[in-house]
């Protein structure tokens, strides 16, 4: 067995890039066996540990930085909220991505990712001019100094097809519901979580420093977003950068605008069975679990149903921490236990609400080919569809 080296240095600096909570680990090994990556087989999970990758960032012990293991974490946040230390384990996976990512070395897959985001201000490699062509046939508000909210569209639903479905029915119905709300458009820039999360902190800062001085200039103090990724972000990375505005996901402004009779739906208008999963940023790091339950009770005039791993213990999509564009065998995606989760239940549609989920349990259901006897569908869908 070759001897490993100590990095002294290594570990210094991934304290330094956040890793503060690294020396609270008490090595219990509860976060790896909380982590999804214990639920699929394959080379990825039997090698994915994240107990031991923090013992060896601790002590820093080269084997952490191997580059299969460093980024298989979705970020899902399973681990870090059970931790009994309270050590913020994705800042410790973000710090330790931060070494490689930050010394110029990205794993191949993610580079043009990085690459368009740095040039384009989105991950998915289309022109800025492009942001806006959700908004095609639907006449969308600029945001002006009379708009009480900037509606912030994740790039994902600005780029992919059937992303974009999402923008425009959020957009319709804060429409529907009289909300003041408009957009910037083009010179958004992505929000910058996943970057982020990638460790690429020298990118987020630009992206965050672009969307902190565009923002400012057009007096943005109350923000909607589309994706609950955005709004995480908006609301912990860029109020640590010196935010100073609310965020709201979609779901909390139209739950509010049914509460006070302003917007309604046609309750129970077919009969499709429809379970909801609850996605990690909307509720494990956003607290969300109510607002969207409550719209698919008002418009099927009956609660959701619920899939055997709910709320707090949801299973992630695998769709954050940059995961989204990673490679997996079919077979080991964490979106396949979704879609047989909610298969058992006996739903037709499965409902959820973030563009990332949707992306990654319509993946796992024509992988798991479920796409004849389940639906994905992201929740504005429901809702427009039962104006
Ligand atoms: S659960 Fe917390 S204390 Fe236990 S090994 Fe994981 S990070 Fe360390
Ligand atoms: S955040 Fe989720 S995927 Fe990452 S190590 Fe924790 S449980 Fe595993």
């Amino acid at each position: 067995m070759e001897p490993k080296s100590i990095l002294l240095e290594m570990r210094d600096y991934i304290a330094e890039m956040g890793a503060e909570t690294l020396d609270w680990c008490m090595q219990c090994g509860l976060c790896t066996n909380l982590c999804p990556w214990r639920l699929v087989p394959g080379e990825t999970g039997d090698a994915f540990n994240v107990r031991l990758m923090q013992r060896l960032g601790q002590v820093g012990i080269e084997g952490f930085e191997e580059e299969r293991v460093l980024f298989a974490c979705s970020t899902c946040g399973t681990c870090q909220h059970n931790c009994p230390r309270g050590v913020k384990i994705i800042d410790n996976v973000r710090a330790m991505r931060a070494s490689i990512v930050g010394g110029g070395m990205p794993p191949a897959g993610l580079r043009p990712v990085l690459g368009s985001a740095h040039s384009n201000g989105n991950p998915w490699s289309g022109p800025r001019e492009k942001r806006i062509q959700w908004q095609e046939g639907l006449n969308i508000p600029a945001f002006g100094p009379d708009t009480e909210y900037f509606l912030f569209v994740c790039c994902h639903s600005c780029y992919d097809p059937r992303s974009m479905k999402i923008a425009r029915a959020v957009a319709q119905l804060l429409t529907k519901g009289g909300v003041s709300f408009g957009v910037i458009g083009a010179e958004e820039s992505c929000c910058g979580e996943s970057m982020r999360k990638l460790g690429d902190e020298e990118l987020f800062q630009k992206l965050a420093g672009a969307n902190l001085e565009l923002f400012a200039s057009r007096g943005v103090r109350r923000i909607i977003t589309t994706s609950p990724h955005c709004r995480w972000s908006f609301m912990n990375d860029y109020k640590d950068l010196g935010a100073d505005w609310e965020v709201f996901h979609y779901t909390e402004i139209l739950s509010d605008l049914v509460k006070t009779g302003k917007l309604s739906f046609t309750a129970g208008r077919d009969g499709r069975k429809v379970a909801f999963h609850d996605p990690c940023y909307l509720g494990r790091h956003g607290g969300i679990y109510d607002a969207p339950r409550e719209l698919l009770a008002v418009l099927y005039g009956k609660p959701p149903g619920e899939l055997s791993r709910n709320r707090e213990q949801s299973v992630c999509c695998a769709g954050g921490g940059g995961r989204i564009w990673a490679e997996v065998p079919t077979g080991e995606r964490f979106g396949e236990l979704r879609i047989m989760d909610a298969v058992a239940t006996g739903a037709n549609v499965l409902a959820t609400s973030c563009p990332y989920c949707v992306n990654m349990m319509t993946d796992a259901c024509n992988s798991l080919e479920k796409q004849d006897v389940l639906e994905i569908k992201e929740l504005s869908e429901l809702l427009l569809e039962g104006l």
